[in-house]
């Protein structure tokens, strides 16, 4: 297979002379053009042709402040924007008023003269000065007689620049940076298109490209640096958005249809005696949604495909029981399971949770974390691979080399947005069988979006529990200044007198000079004062293994009443009795993330109360904060999230590893998704490993071959 591509991609070098010439060889590229290319990712022309522009203005280029003047009229301002070069009078750096700031310009030419403002950029002060030749791009009006604009684009003109001759009326606006200009970039990528162009080849044969109403690969980047009108780049971004998006969906196909048709997984049984039997050693009724997930989970595993599962559900919703649940079905059927937690609180609260559980039954469960004594891990290991255990709980410490299996039929990966996508739990068998994995079940509190259940999750199937266990009463969250801090705590006492516990969570584990209150400090702070008298623990992940579960322990027997606490608590911990939580800093926590820490409250049938205790100083944390406190349904947060975080992020690109979209966005291109995912689908049925489309397959290859690991599938 690597064969074939690497001899595929070197056929492509020997015949594409023009498109893998370095940026650095094209004449008007200056050692610094150079540098500024290198760091926007362009070292070929095959990447400058891939550097779409952002947008298109209507250009009136080379136009003088005089002609401005006649085109602007009577009218209040232009509705075009207008091209002028001039020279730089005056800068008056701004005033501050509050938070805002101006920068007025004054810029001539030889027929006149402009005023030019600028607000709230204050930088704009220091690329200016007199004499300086300016580029203006923007919107002309009239002041007090004065022509003006507000806010125009700037470039620099260099003496040894070009003008710009790009046809037509719409002028490319690309993405540049300080160092280059759009319309440098512009200059570059029309000095070398029309030969470039030429070098391009299809994927898609002329019959699909027909079938789809879609221009050439070509043809789409033609109408995208030289757009005739605006519907035409719109069009040529349509064809290559596509392109994006379909590489990914075949990739995920191809692995999909791989699990499918070529890997095996134990078959395990299912039936009313088996159900009955775990349910009886459950201490409360499972809901209609749990029970449905369970029967969709048995429906995977009672088949030798392997089970690709997803399952989502809010903080507190019940996923361990569901778990609980899969494990037993191996176990039931003499296999063994295993369920991989990313922090070993969690893992050593699952083990706990699960042996209350069995007890008197004849599983035999384990815990394998990184801090346990070599000698201790090794029987561990020893019992793992002869078989005695049949549930082994555990952190990445399962999925060291020496961890290997007698028979593992079910994997569970809990709070798999902690370990992203690629450490999905690769456990293995003694077996020398490649085929044989274990089914794979792994579970997260945050709603995946559609979209992204779409792409980057795209081989997984979804499970979701909806709502929560009957009794609950929903927490209430107060954002609090903090100087208002002392009442929370009164509260918090009153909470404690009443037979309570709480959480308080800080930061760090070690004091800053930002003032962060360390865990500590804090709660030697409250141990004198606020909280005086009540018993307070300190649990952080700086801790010996064996202190921190001693801790835990004494809160979950209610001998301590509060637990200070860093974010070790945010996953997965079940303390029914702890019904407050206060955070200091929490303007300094992600929205997920607070959403995860308050679900460590309310979980019994008791009222909850979350206190945020924080004076936000940016915006973005003004909202976060805001919308924690406006609801407590994860799926709403998840939404909330990603507006705030825009969708940059949407993609989750760190942490898969997989390459991020260049150009399609989503959710905007959500339709050319879905049928970029139907057309994938067709196509990895017709053609498993695209034999017959050796191009598409090299450039899939190239792009997402080493992410979504391919190299073993095709
Ligand atoms: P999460 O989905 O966040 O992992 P857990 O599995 O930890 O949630 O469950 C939260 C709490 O709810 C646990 O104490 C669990 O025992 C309890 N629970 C789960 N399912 C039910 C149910 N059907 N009825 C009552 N309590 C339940
Ligand atoms: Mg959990």
């Amino acid at each position: 297979m690597m064969v074939s591509c690497t001899r595929l991609v070197m056929q492509e070098t020997r015949e594409k002379k023009h498109l893998l010439t370095p940026v650095t060889d094209l004449p008007s590229v200056t050692p610094e053009r150079a540098n500024a290319l290198h760091e926007l990712g362009m070292y070929r022309v095959a990447d400058l042709v891939k550097h779409l522009p952002m947008r298109y203005e209507t250009h009136h280029g080379g136009m003088t402040i005089e002609a401005a003047e006649a085109l602007l009229g009577d009218q209040e301002a232009t509705p075009e924007l207008v091209t002028i070069e001039t020279t730089v009078i005056k800068v008056s750096p701004g005033w501050r008023r509050g938070r805002k700031s101006k920068v007025e310009v004054g810029v001539e030419d030889e027929t006149g003269h402009m005023h030019i403002n600028w607000f709230n950029q204050p930088w704009v002060a220091r690329s200016l000065h007199p004499d300086m030749r300016i580029r203006l791009h923007g919107s002309l009006s009239m002041r007090k007689g004065i022509l003006q604009m507000n806010n125009p684009r700037f470039e620099e003109v260099k003496e040894d620049e070009p003008t710009l001759t790009i046809e037509g009326d719409l002028r490319p606006v690309y993405p540049a940076s300080e160092r280059i200009s759009s319309s440098m970039i512009a200059t570059l990528i029309a000095d070398v298109l029309e030969e470039a162009l030429l070098e391009i080849d299809d994927h898609l044969t002329s019959n699909m490209l027909d079938s789809l109403s879609m221009p050439t690969l070509a043809s789409a980047y033609a109408m995208c640096h030289k757009p005739e009108t605006i519907d035409s780049s719109i069009e040529g971004r349509r064809r290559i958005a596509y392109d994006e998006l379909l590489l990914l969906q075949l990739g995920v196909m191809m692995k999909r249809h791989h699990r499918i048709d070529t890997m095996r997984a134990p078959e395990l049984l299912w039936n009313d005696e088996i159900k009955n039997r775990i349910e009886a050693r459950i201490p409360f009724t499972l809901t209609k949604s749990q029970q449905s997930v369970i029967e969709e989970i048995a429906g995977d595993v009672t088949t030798t495909t392997p089970m690709n599962r997803l399952l989502q559900g809010d903080v507190g919703s019940g996923k361990t029981v569901v778990a609980l649940h899969a494990m037993l079905m191996a176990v039931t059927c003499g296999a063994q399971a295993a369920m991989m937690a990313p922090t070993e609180l969690l893992a050593e609260q699952h083990y706990k949770t699960i042996t209350e559980l069995l007890e008197n039954s004849q599983v035999t469960t384990s815990l394998l974390t990184s801090s346990l004594t070599a000698k201790e891990r090794k029987t561990r290991i020893q019992q793992i691979s002869d078989g005695t255990i049949d549930i082994v709980v555990g952190t990445h410490a399962l999925l060291t080399d020496d961890v290997v299996f007698s028979n593992i039929a079910v994997a569970i990966t809990d709070e798999q947005h902690r370990f992203g996508v690629q450490q999905r739990a690769l456990l293995r068998n003694k077996s020398d069988d490649l085929h044989a994995i274990p089914h794979s079940l792994v579970m997260t509190p945050t709603s995946i979006p559609r979209t992204l259940s779409l792409t980057v999750f795209g081989d997984l199937d979804v499970s979701t529990i909806k709502g929560m266990p009957p009794g609950r009463t929903p927490i209430t969250t107060r954002l609090v200044q903090p100087e208002h801090a002392s009442k929370v705590y009164q509260y918090m006492r009153e909470v404690v007198e009443k037979g309570q516990q709480g959480y308080v969570v800080v930061p760090l584990v070690e004091d800053t000079d930002a003032g962060l209150k360390s865990v500590t400090a804090h709660a030697a702070n409250l141990r004198d004062g606020l909280l005086r008298g009540k018993t307070i623990g300190v649990v952080h992940g700086r801790m010996k293994s064996d202190e921190r579960e001693e801790t835990m322990q004494q809160f979950r027997s209610g001998k301590i009443d509060v637990l200070v606490a860093t974010t070790v608590i945010e996953v997965g911990v079940d303390i029914a009795n702890a019904t407050m939580m206060i955070i200091e800093h929490a303007d300094r926590f992600g929205l997920a993330q607070l959403h995860q820490l308050r679900g460590r409250v309310g979980r019994g049938t008791l009222p909850g109360v979350c206190a945020l205790i924080a004076s936000p100083t940016t915006d973005d944390a003004q909202h976060r904060l805001e919308a924690i406190v406006e609801t407590t349904d994860g799926f709403k947060i998840a939404e909330r999230d990603l507006e705030i975080r825009g969708p940059g992020e949407l993609f989750g690109a760190k942490q898969s590893g997989i390459a991020p979209f260049k150009i399609a966005r989503l959710p905007r291109d959500f339709d050319l998704l879905r049928l970029a995912r139907r057309n994938a689908l067709e196509w990895i049925q017709r053609d498993s490993t695209l034999q017959n489309s050796q191009l598409l397959r090299a450039r899939l290859m190239h792009v997402h071959g080493e992410a979504l690991g391919l190299g073993d599938v095709a």
